[in-house]
């Protein structure tokens, strides 16, 4: 049916293209672009028996013009940014200059400030309109699915949502005394920052980890979490009407959290300039390139991850509470993919957002997160594509 282009080949966009290979009915030819043209290349080897026709090439895309460049060669249906979020707003202006659709998992983030809002991509909506084109933006599993799996509550099981409590539990471990499960810097930046919450309106912002709560998941046990700043409470926030309060939690050990509290003691999770043998390094990239690499960890990570939303609201004039969520064997996604289960539950939806964009099923020129499309071919598609959804009708609740 089509071609895109896919940007990044780490550990979540060799999952999506693992899986575009899958599909290759709906991506019959996809390009591989990223910093390092070996990492495209090997896995341009390894998928060398799929059916999907697949070429790689070395792209900087902080530079506008080399995507377009890259673009008006290639001449993509679509673009796919798996690269990092620093990179979101080249690429989405290298997609307008050549009036070529875009998907991502993640919002920009400047690099010289710890802070993730949609305000950025948001603000090209009447220029992707303009040019007849469409970005769908956080197709990924936290933000992408949980607004999926929001939309769908809304849609068959309330009249009236009235709270969200996002739950993303990773009960794998990989054996070693700290590692992230995906790209470091990111991650760091995101669990160090303050938390925060949508309650009746505004935003209530809290110390980070400052608000912990336990929760039982089921295929991971009992477990201790803490709430954190989230992209997509801001998006449903906007997108969910009705809704009072929003709220984003994350499963952490106890090893992770004393590694990390070390870590930002001795400063090296700041993201300042520092100067060290006449050279200006940043302590947090630093940390990144002696941590391991996420990529890595497929083989050695055991257990399960467990992610959803639990709601509450109103249906035919009754109070109701349901639960949607996924369970995703790390070692299943390994087998399948080469990939342990955070790269996995973000590949997949990745591709499938990318795939209702290019067969047109969600298509609207303009700039749209996940929820404001009928979730209804993506929830089929989830189940088809490896990570099949489960519901309660009478969940546990988190005061
Ligand atoms: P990785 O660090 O493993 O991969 C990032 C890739 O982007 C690498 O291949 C890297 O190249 C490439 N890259 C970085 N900078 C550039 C550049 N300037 N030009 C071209 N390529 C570049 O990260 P992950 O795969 O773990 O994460 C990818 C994205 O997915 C991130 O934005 C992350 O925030 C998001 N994410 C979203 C989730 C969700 O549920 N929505 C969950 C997890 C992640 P090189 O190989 O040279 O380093």
């Amino acid at each position: 049916m089509g071609k895109a282009l896919i940007i990044g080949c780490g550990g979540v966009a060799q999952v999506a293209i693992h899986k575009c290979c899958q599909n290759s009915s709906v991506f019959e030819s996809i390009m591989i672009a990223s910093r390092t043209r070996e990492k495209c290349d090997a896995l341009k080897d390894k998928l060398k028996d799929s059916k999907t026709h697949i070429e790689t090439a070395q792209l900087d895309a902080d530079d506008t013009q080399q995507v377009v460049n890259l673009i008006r060669m290639y001449q993509p249906d679509v673009v796919l940014n798996l690269a990092l979020p620093y990179q979101d707003l080249s690429i989405m202006d290298a997609c307008l200059a050549t009036k070529t659709s875009y998907v991502d998992t993640a919002n920009y983030e400047p690099r010289e400030t710890a802070k993730f809002e949609y305000s950025w991509q948001w603000a090209y909506h009447d220029r992707f309109k303009e040019a007849g084109i469409m970005a769908l933006l956080g197709s990924g599993f936290d933000p992408g699915v949980t607004g999926v799996f929001s939309a769908y509550a809304l849609k068959h099981q309330f009249d009236e949502i009235h709270t969200i409590d996002i739950l993303d539990a990773n009960g794998g471990d990989h054996g070693y005394p700290f590692a992230t499960n995906f790209n470091p810097e990111i991650n760091i930046r995101e669990v160090t920052a303050n938390g925060s919450y949508w309650e009746n309106g505004r935003w209530i912002e809290t110390e980070p980890m400052a608000i912990k709560r336990s929760y039982c998941f089921e295929g991971i046990g009992q477990k201790d979490m803490y709430l954190l700043h989230h992209e997509e409470i801001e998006s449903l926030a906007k997108n969910i009407p009705g809704i009072r309060r929003i709220r984003f939690f994350m499963t952490f050990g106890q090893q992770y959290l004393t590694h990390l509290k070390c870590l930002e003691n001795v400063g090296m999770t700041s993201i300042k300039p520092i100067l060290f043998e006449g050279k200006e390094i940043i302590p947090l990239q630093f940390l990144k390139a002696v941590l391991p690499d996420p990529a890595s960890l497929g083989p050695r990570t055991v257990g399960k991850t467990n992610i959803g939303c639990i709601f509450q609201g109103i249906k035919d004039d009754q109070e109701k509470t349901y639960r949607l969520y996924n369970i995703c064997d790390h070692q299943e996604s390994y087998r399948e993919v080469g990939s342990q289960a955070i790269s996995y539950t973000t590949g997949v939806p990745a591709m499938i957002g990318t795939m209702l964009l290019m067969n047109q099923t969600w298509f609207k020129p303009g700039v749209y997160n996940v929820e404001s499309f009928d979730p209804d071919p993506f929830m089929d598609a989830l189940n088809e594509w490896g990570l099949p959804w489960q519901e309660d009708h009478s969940p546990e609740l988190i005061d």
